[in-house]
């Protein structure tokens, strides 16, 4: 568990947890990379946002029915989960959090 709540971590259910110092989100990123020596395992966008699960190259035309017209019309590159089945792609968010995880492999 990571948390900045310490009575969390005190609790017995608790068997691993790792309080965090910092408040901001990059660097709280940065702490928990550098505390856990997990920096030789960042894989970014792999890993399913909503269970976990690993994302799998999909083709459009084995999603195109869960898409919106925009999506549909704009990109062509689709990630499925492995878990829940979620679908992925790169969206105009994309270059915004690849600048992020960028700002954190800087510094771990
Ligand atoms: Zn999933």
């Amino acid at each position: 568990m990571l948390t900045r709540d310490r009575g969390l971590l005190k609790r017995r259910r608790v068997t691993h947890g790792l309080y965090v110092r910092s408040q901001e989100p990059v660097e709280q990123a940065v702490e928990v990379v550098r505390r856990l020596h997990l920096s030789g395992r960042l894989a970014p966008f792999t890993r399913c946002l909503r269970c976990g699960g690993e994302l799998d190259p999909v083709g459009k035309a084995e999603v195109i029915d869960r898409l919106e017209p925009l999506t549909r019309r704009h990109h062509h590159a689709f990630q499925r989960c492995t878990g829940c089945g979620n679908v992925y792609w790169r969206g105009s968010h994309h270059p915004r959090l690849a600048a992020v995880v960028e700002r954190i492999r800087a510094r771990v």
